[in-house]
C-alpha cells in the first residue's frame, strides 16, 4: 500500500545527511565536550560549528546567543521560567495567547499556581492575535509577552515583528515560540527585535531531543537545569553532541533550501485543498488564508470526527492529524479552534494536512482519491449530517 506522511507539524523524518554527520559523534569522536584534552576538545568543535548554523539559521548576531536544549518544549520553559524568576523582584505579570501549544501554555498555569498572574489574549476567527488587547493588557507589572510565532495547528503567522514592537515600547521582554516558523518561513531574530526564541531540531528534518533558545545578548534569564558551567552558565547538563551536530546539519539545509522548498509546498498544499473542495462539500479552512505556514492545511468536515477521519485514513496508509500530537486521543475540542471561535460541531471534525519535503503531487493525488469515499461514507452514518443537510 502507498505510504502518504502528512504530519510533518508533529515530527518530520530525520533526513540522510543529519543522520550521516551524527554518526561519527555516535561512535568515535565520544569526548565530553567541556573536557580540555583533544578528544574533549574535538566535540568542543562539533558543538561550535552547530552552534554557527543555528545561529546563521535564527538570525543571531552571534554564537553566544544560542542556549542548546532538549528540545523546544525545554526551550519554552527556560524562557518563560528563566524570565519569570530572574525578573519576580521587578513584576509578576506575563502576557500570552490563547492558541500557544501546551509546552508554553501549562508552563504558564505552573507559573499562574506559584504566584504570577497570566494574561490569555484572544485572537480573531483566522488565529491573528489581537495587539489591541494585547497592548492594554500590559501593566507596570507585566515582565514577559510571549506569542506563537506560527501556529502548529492551523498554520496561522502571527505579526511578531508589531508585537516586538509594543513589547519594545512598553519595555517588557517578549518571547517567541517559533519551533514551526523556524525552516518555514524567512525571519531574522534580530531583524524582527525579539528577546527570547525558541526552536526544534525534529520539526526540521534533524534528530529528536535537541533544540535551542536563542537569548539577545544582554537578557538576562535564571537557569533552570543547574550543575556544571555549560551552555555559558545557562543549561547545565554534558551537551548532547551528535544530536547538536545533526540540528546544526538540519539548520543549514533548512537555510539554504527555505525559499525553494516553500515555495514547493504552498503550491502542493493548494493544490491538496483545491482538490478537497471540489470533491467535498461543507468544508471550512481553519486558519489565515493567506498568512499562514506554507506546509499547513487545517479543514473542517462539518457534521464529523475527526478521530474516525484519522482512522479511516490511516487504513489507507495516510497520517495525518487533528492538530496537535497532546491532545489527541482525548475528545476535548481544540483550544486553538476554540479560541478562533469555531463552532464547537465544527471543531470535531477538524483535520491537519501538515506537508513536508517527502511528499510529492502523487501523494496529494492519493489524497483526493480516498478522501472523499471515506467522508461520505462516514457522512452517511453520521445522524448530525441527516440532520444538517
Ligand atoms: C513541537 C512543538 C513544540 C515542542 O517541541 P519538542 O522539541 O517536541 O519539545 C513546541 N512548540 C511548538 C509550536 C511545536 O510545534
Amino acid at each position: 500500500m502507498r505510504k502518504v506522511y502528512l504530519d510533518n507539524n508533529a515530527t518530520t523524518r530525520m533526513r540522510e545527511e543529519v543522520l550521516e554527520a551524527m554518526l561519527p559523534f555516535c561512535k568515535d569522536i565520544y569526548g565530553n565536550a567541556s573536557s580540555i584534552h583533544q578528544f574533549g576538545r574535538a566535540a568542543r568543535r562539533a558543538v561550535d560549528e552547530a552552534r554557527e548554523k543555528v545561529a546563521s539559521l535564527l538570525g543571531a548576531s552571534s554564537t553566544e546567543e544560542i542556549i542548546f536544549t532538549s528540545g523546544g518544549t525545554e526551550a519554552d520553559n527556560l524562557a518563560i521560567k528563566g524570565i519569570a524568576a530572574a525578573l519576580k523582584s521587578k513584576g509578576d505579570h506575563i502576557i500570552t495567547s490563547a492558541i500557544e501549544h501546551h509546552a508554553v501554555l501549562n508552563t504558564c498555569k505552573f507559573l499562574e499556581k506559584n504566584g504570577y498572574r497570566v494574561t490569555y489574549v484572544g485572537v480573531d476567527k483566522d488565529g491573528i492575535v489581537n495587539l489591541d488587547e494585547l497592548k492594554k493588557a500590559v501593566t507596570d507589572k507585566t515582565i514577559l509577552i510571549t506569542i506563537i510565532y506560527a501556529n502548529n495547528e492551523v498554520g496561522t503567522i502571527e505579526p511578531v515583528g508589531d508585537i516586538a514592537k509594543i513589547a519594545g515600547e512598553k519595555k517588557v521582554h517578549f518571547h517567541t515560540d517559533a519551533v514551526q516558523a523556524v525552516g518555514k518561513i524567512p525571519f531574522e531574530a534580530k531583524g524582527i527585535n525579539v528577546d527570547l526564541l525558541s526552536m526544534s531540531a525534529h520539526k526540521i528534518y534533524g534528530p529528536k531531543g535537541v533544540g535551542a533558545l536563542y537569548i539577545k545578548k544582554g537578557v538576562k534569564i535564571m537557569p533552570q537545569m543547574l550543575g556544571g558551567h555549560h551552555e555559558m552558565g545557562k543549561r547545565a547538563g554534558t551537551e548532547n553532541v551528535a544530536g547538536i551536530v545533526g540540528m546544526g546539519k538540519a539548520a543549514e539545509l533548512a537555510r539554504k533550501e527555505l525559499p525553494m522548498e516553500a515555495k514547493r509546498l504552498e503550491e502542493l498544499r493548494d493544490y491538496l485543498y483545491k482538490g478537497i473542495i471540489s470533491n467535498i462539500d461543507h468544508v471550512r479552512l481553519n486558519g489565515h488564508p493567506e498568512k499562514r505556514l506554507p506546509n499547513t492545511l487545517n479543514v473542517g468536515f462539518k457534521y464529523l470526527e475527526g478521530e474516525s477521519i484519522i482512522l479511516n485514513l490511516d487504513m489507507e496508509g495516510i497520517g495525518v492529524s487533528t492538530g496537535s500530537a497532546c491532545t489527541s486521543g482525548s475528545l476535548e475540542p481544540s483550544h486553538v479552534l476554540t479560541a478562533m471561535g469555531v463552532d464547537p460541531a465544527e471543531t470535531q471534525g477538524s483535520i491537519r494536512f501538515s506537508l513536508g519535503r517527502d511528499n510529492t503531487k502523487e501523494d496529494m493525488d492519493y489524497v483526493i482519491k480516498v478522501l472523499p469515499p471515506i467522508i461520505k461514507r462516514l457522512r452517511d452514518m453520521s445522524p448530525l449530517y441527516e440532520k444538517g443537510k
